[in-house]
């Protein structure tokens, strides 16, 4: 069987899943490296969620390295399948890419230009694209866009009040997460019809953090914007703030691009308010008065933007949660809810992520017949 292997490359992780090219997309192997850069370790599973090898690797373990670590380890391992192509998350895609695209060296150059609008993301992604394309020369790449899903958006949700002057260098809204809510808005087509044409507010609350408005199954708005810092407070992010404190922070504290990057997107929200850590689990076991104070601006802020998005839609009929945190802090879940009892009665359901099944998906969908030709 042909197979394609999903890559969703982080700046300390790589998480790989291996699909069969046929129109149920069976799962084959999965697994991921974390901890690249201190101590690396390869995890893999031949079901979907379960956890069956691990394997430490050696210090000094690059992206690269990992990579083909990650190759040997499938290649050696072929079961009745051959890898046939490859398809790669990638936070940007800019104006240009509104659905997937086979990666050449054109596309390169476009994805590089957008490195300054996702710095925590887009270069390992781009990275891994490059170290693939040396370990498996003639393997054809592909790039799945956490933009793309939104790119439906009409003139006001997409423009920031700016002046021209601005607004004529790109500058603009986007939104991400769009693999996640591509998935999420899948999963109510096949699992809960009626509510796919409903007003669904999706929220994807893991380590990054956001809001999608989804009308007919398309999104309408988010709260993420040009960046993936805007909207909600997330583990390291700082979310919404006011743009008049970030000049301030530059002055008064005398801080260069760099460390102002440095603070907003790896040191603030959740570590950043509480001083302890960004995981949301280790702050809702901690008794620390700071982790409940991050917490319960976590779950004040989530509501608030929960609401505006209903506001987007003129009401809401369903609210999803997925990731880390969606799916599995049942309290936090419990409270945003009732921060929202204010509104009329609306369904609440939790959809597993999955933006590597999304993405299989996708190429299925767009390039199936080349790819299996
Ligand atoms: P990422 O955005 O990096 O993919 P995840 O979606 O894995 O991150 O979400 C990470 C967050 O989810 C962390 O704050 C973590 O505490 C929380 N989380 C993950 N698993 C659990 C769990 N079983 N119980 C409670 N919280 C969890």
């Amino acid at each position: 069987m042909r197979a394609l292997l999903t890559l969703n490359t982080g700046s300390s992780s790589i998480k790989f899943r291996l699909f069969g090219l046929g129109a149920d997309l069976p799962f084959l192997l999965g697994g991921k490296v974390t901890d690249i850069g201190g101590n690396a370790v390869f995890q893999v599973h031949e079901e979907e969620h379960s956890r069956d090898e691990t394997h430490i690797l050696p210090t000094g373990t690059t992206h690269e390295s990992a990579l083909s670590y990650v190759l040997d380890w499938l290649l050696s391992h072929q079961d009745g399948w051959t890898l046939d192509a490859a398809a790669h998350r990638i936070v940007h895609g800019g104006e240009r890419y509104r659905a997937p695209v086979r990666l050449d060296a054109e596309a390169m150059r476009y994805l590089q230009s957008l490195c300054p609008l996702a710095p925590l993301h887009q270069p390992h992604n781009l990275a891994a694209i490059d170290a693939l394309a040396k370990l498996h020369t003639n393997l054809p790449q592909y790039g799945c866009f956490d933009t793309a899903f939104h790119t439906g958006h009409d003139a006001l949700r997409i423009a920031y009040a700016l002046p021209e002057s601005a607004r004529a260098h790109g500058v603009r809204r986007y939104g991400f997460h769009g693999l996640s809510y591509a998935w999420i808005a899948h999963c109510l087509r096949c699992d809960y019809p009626a509510l796919s044409q409903a007003r669904v507010v999706a929220a994807h609350l893991g380590n990054g953090a956001s809001l999608c408005a989804m009308r007919d199954g398309k999104s309408i708005d988010t709260t993420m914007g040009m960046t993936a810092l805007d909207g909600l407070p997330m583990g390291t992010r700082c979310g919404s703030i006011d743009a008049g404190a970030t000049i301030y922070m530059q002055r008064k504290m005398g801080l260069t691009v760099d460390a102002l990057e440095q603070l907003l997107y790896n040191e603030s929200g959740l570590k950043g308010l509480s001083g302890i850590s960004n995981d949301a689990r280790t702050l809702s076991e901690s008794s620390d008065p700071r982790a409940r104070f991050a917490l319960d601006y976590f779950v004040w802020k989530c509501t608030q933007h929960i609401a505006a998005m209903a506001a987007t839609l003129g009401g809401i009929d369903a609210l999803v949660f997925t990731g880390g945190i969606g799916e599995n802090n049942a309290g936090i879940r419990a409270q945003i809810t009732q921060g929202l009892s204010f509104l009329p009665i609306f369904e609440n359901l939790v959809v597993p992520a999955n933006e590597e099944r999304g993405m299989a998906l996708e190429i299925y969908e767009t390039f199936g017949k080349e790819l299996t030709r």
